[in-house]
């Protein structure tokens, strides 16, 4: 992870910032650099959660399963390359319950709540999340790996994997559509996750996925409606960039939370409209 893993997403994210910078999707309405500048310091006790923690301690429990003969894929014995997709599947599918249960069970949601509150979307993004997001997360996915019995080589391929997905879907970069549309039969893209980052609830509340799109499918919460020059981002109560500083955000989680509705008291919404793929 620190000689491979870590320069190789540090790469991905410069190489992002250039593509979102020279090829934007969605008309940014905010400092790019202020942004950047505080994602970034917001995200500085996170990093150190993961480094410290996120993948020690799962990496850990990795290695304790495997000794012991623990979890679903250390009792079936796959062939690697069949345990190597399985891996990807299962914990890609895990995921996309532990982002559900990040916006349906409230205490969670207190938390995830700050990565919403940006007014912007783009790579910067990826980096915005509550300490407090990152130290739950580390109980979710030791549980998910010793249930799965997941090998720890292919844990660190799976989080590397899983990162760089993280970047490229949050990115403002504008793909072709026809690429992106033949893209989002199998992977989440930035429009398909843009969606997910709209004020309008109902469009929050749906495209849970990180890496693949199917579970989304799956569970009919795919949504591919929404242009994304109609798209406001952000949290409907949460639109006031002077409550938005680091030391706020810090603080939001263990404040009262407000309900989904914008200053004016309305709540956010727009027509659905039935669409098979991605709008542009
Ligand atoms: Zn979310």
């Amino acid at each position: 992870m620190d000689y491979v893993g870590r320069p190789l997403l540090a790469c991905m994210f410069l190489v992002l910032l250039l593509l979102q910078w020279r090829f934007p999707l969605r008309r940014q309405h905010f400092s790019m650099l202020h942004r950047l500048v505080r994602n970034f310091v917001l995200s500085i006790p996170g990093f150190a959660i993961v480094r410290l923690a996120m993948l020690p301690i799962p990496l850990a429990v990795a290695m304790w399963a495997q000794d012991r003969h623990l979890g679903l894929l250390n009792w079936l014995a796959l062939p690697a390359w069949a345990a190597a997709i399985s891996t990807f599947l299962l914990m890609d599918y895990a995921y996309w319950w532990w982002h559900w249960a990040n916006h349906m069970i409230p205490l969670f949601w207190r938390f995830h709540n700050v990565h919403h509150t940006d007014l912007d979307l783009d790579v910067s993004t990826a980096a915005r999340f509550h300490f407090g997001e990152m130290i739950f997360s580390v109980g979710f996915l030791s549980l998910a790996v010793l249930v799965f019995g997941i090998a720890p080589i292919m844990l660190v391929v799976f989080f590397i994997t899983f990162e760089a997905a993280t970047l490229f879907h949050h990115s403002n970069w504008r793909l072709r559509i026809g690429i992106e549309r033949a893209l989002n039969m199998i992977f989440v893209t930035p429009r398909m996750h843009g969606i997910h980052h709209s004020i309008v609830q109902r469009e929050t509340n749906s495209n849970w996925g990180t890496i693949f799109c199917w579970w989304d499918k799956l569970h009919r919460t795919l949504r591919r409606d929404v242009p994304q020059n109609e798209i406001i981002i952000g949290v409907a109560a949460y639109r006031d960039e002077h409550e938005l500083t680091v030391g706020k955000l810090l603080a939001l989680p263990f404040r009262e939370q407000h309900p989904w509705r914008l200053p004016t008291g309305e709540e956010p919404d727009r027509p659905t409209r039935p669409a098979d793929e991605l709008a542009e």
